[in-house]
This record gives structure tokens, C-alpha cells and sequence, in this order.
């Protein structure tokens, strides 16, 4: 069995709020992200995901229960440097992210800033801008990039702090299709074939159905959790907890319901495509 690297055990969250007391934005969550694991988490909006990504990483402490990372309690300041070099945060809109006017200064913003040598960080920069594939943006400016690029050039700066996992609070959603697709295919890749573990936040479920687990949060509590197969088959659940179910799955229920007995394991467009090629074809 895989480590557990994050662990969250009965954790509640309360923003405080002057006039009304507080919020409870997340109630009781039980979770474990194992080392290598890709994790979506899905939810509608103000389910709570944000407020439970940004404890991934320390940024926000338990009001009750803890979370650790790597064994380390975030509630412990002492642990606060390390958490964050070890899970590397990118959020929703790529702007916000920039700090440098220079690509390849961008993506060693943060590995400066951990005191290493500058031989050192040179060496990670020209590696994590190869392996999300900005090499030849190096010497551009930032923001001349496509916001896909962009997304891209923030994940580089989070990697060449060498974490153990990146945690990615709806990262694609200011992005186009064709960035979306490629912004997901650098999650891939980094989570199979770097090793690098992936949480991943995102209210597209065509996105989430690629991860190993998916996490549905509704109120700020767990209302699924399972592999794809498991949760994308919860159709009218689902739906009643007001997420839009991807495509490939709606065509896939509704020729279930009118008497084709499809495989459960189609859930996206190109297992559908295969799908009907093997029946057309035979
Ligand atoms: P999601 O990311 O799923 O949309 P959030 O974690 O951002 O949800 O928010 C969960 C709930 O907490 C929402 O009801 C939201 O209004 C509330 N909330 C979020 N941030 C704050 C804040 N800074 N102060 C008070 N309430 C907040
Ligand atoms: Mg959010």
C-alpha cells in the first residue's frame, strides 16, 4: 500500500465573520491523499473545496481536527517552511502567479527563495520549464503567454522547489479548451511518470474522471469518494448535488435507460468512440 502523505481527521473549518459569528464552511472531513496518487476533488460552488485545498498546504489551520502532511501537523509553525516547500500550491487565475518579468526569472522565484545556490536553481529552472515543455519561452515575457502557458510557467516555479505534491485549486478554469487539455496532459504526465502527487480541484468533470480518486464535497462535508467508475455512475446523485456530469457520460446513461446495456467503465469521449467502434465494427 502507498504512503499517506495528507491527512485530514475530523476537520472543521469556521470562517469567523464579525456580524454573524462564523461559517462553517467544512464539517467533519476524513481524508487521506496517498504518495503518487492523482486526486480530484468535485463539488459545486461554495461546497467547500477551496477552504479544504488551502489546508493541503498549511495556509489554512484546522478550528478543529488537524491535517498533516508528511507526518508533519500544519497547526505546528515550526512545520510551516516545509509543508510548503513539499506541496506546491497553483491556483485559479494564472495572473496573480506572475511575480517576474521574465519567464525562466518566474520559475525561480520560489527555489531562490529557499536559499539554494544559483547553479542550483539554474539547473531546476531549465528542467521543470523542459518538463512543461516552456523551454522555448525561457526567455519571453510572462505576459505574452497564453493563459494556458501561464498555468504552466507557475506549475514549473512550484516544481523546481522539488515538492512531493502539487495541489491545484481550479486551475484550468480560466482557460480555453485547447489549454485545458493540454494543462491536464502536464498533470498526467507529472503525476505517472514523475511521480509528483496531484490534488486536484476542478468543477470539470471531464477532468476529474482522468484522476485515480475522486472527492465530492457538498455542504463541506464528503458526500462520495471512490475511484471514477465508482462516482461517475452516481448519475442522479450527481446531479441532485448540481454538478454537470461530462458528455461522454450523459450519451452513455441515457442509452442505458433505453435498454443498451453498456459497460460502466466508459467515461470519457474516446471510450465512447472506442465503444460504438467495437460494436459497429464488431
Ligand atoms: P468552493 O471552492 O467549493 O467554491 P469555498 O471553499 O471557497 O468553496 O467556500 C466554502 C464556503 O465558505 C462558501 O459558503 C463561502 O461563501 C465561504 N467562504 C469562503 N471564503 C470565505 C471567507 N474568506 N470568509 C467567509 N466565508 C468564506
Ligand atoms: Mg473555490
Amino acid at each position: 500500500m502507498k504512503d499517506v502523505f495528507i491527512a485530514a481527521k475530523d476537520l472543521t473549518y469556521v470562517y469567523r465573520r464579525s456580524n454573524t459569528g462564523g461559517y462553517k464552511a467544512l464539517s467533519g472531513i476524513n481524508l487521506t491523499v496517498k504518495t503518487g496518487e492523482f486526486l480530484a476533488i468535485i463539488g459545486s460552488n461554495g461546497s467547500g473545496k477551496s477552504t479544504l485545498a488551502r489546508h493541503f498546504n498549511g495556509l489554512l489551520k484546522p478550528s478543529s481536527g488537524s491535517v498533516t502532511v508528511a507526518g508533519m501537523d500544519t497547526a505546528s509553525v515550526e512545520n510551516t517552511w516545509e509543508i510548503r516547500r513539499l506541496v506546491g500550491m497553483v491556483f485559479q487565475n494564472p495572473d496573480n502567479q506572475i511575480v517576474s518579468s521574465l519567464v525562466e526569472e518566474d520559475a525561480a522565484f520560489g527555489a531562490e527563495n529557499l536559499g539554494l545556490p544559483p547553479e542550483e536553481v539554474k539547473k531546476r529552472v531549465a528542467e521543470t520549464l523542459r518538463l512543461v515543455g516552456l523551454t522555448p519561452y525561457a526567455g519571453h515575457a510572462p505576459h505574452l503567454l497564453s493563459g494556458g502557458q501561464k498555468q504552466k510557467l507557475a506549475i514549473a516555479g512550484v516544481l523546481a522547489m522539488c515538492p512531493t505534491c502539487l495541489v491545484l485549486d481550479e486551475p484550468t478554469s480560466m482557460l480555453d479548451p485547447a489549454g485545458r487539455m493540454e494543462l491536464m496532459e502536464t498533470l498526467i504526465h507529472l503525476n505517472r511518470d514523475m511521480l509528483v502527487t496531484v490534488v486536484l480541484v476542478t468543477h470539470f468533470m471531464e477532468e476529474a474522471v482522468l484522476a485515480d480518486r475522486v472527492v465530492v464535497l457538498s455542504d463541506g462535508e464528503i458526500a462520495l469518494s471512490g475511484p471514477p467508475v465508482e462516482i461517475f455512475t452516481e448519475v442522479e446523485l450527481l446531479e441532485e448535488l448540481g454538478l454537470q456530469l461530462p458528455t461522454a457520460l450523459k450519451i452513455a446513461h441515457g442509452l442505458r435507460q433505453r435498454g443498451f446495456s453498456l459497460p460502466l467503465d466508459i467515461l470519457t469521449i474516446n471510450d465512447l468512440l472506442a465503444y460504438c467502434k467495437n460494436v459497429l465494427v464488431g
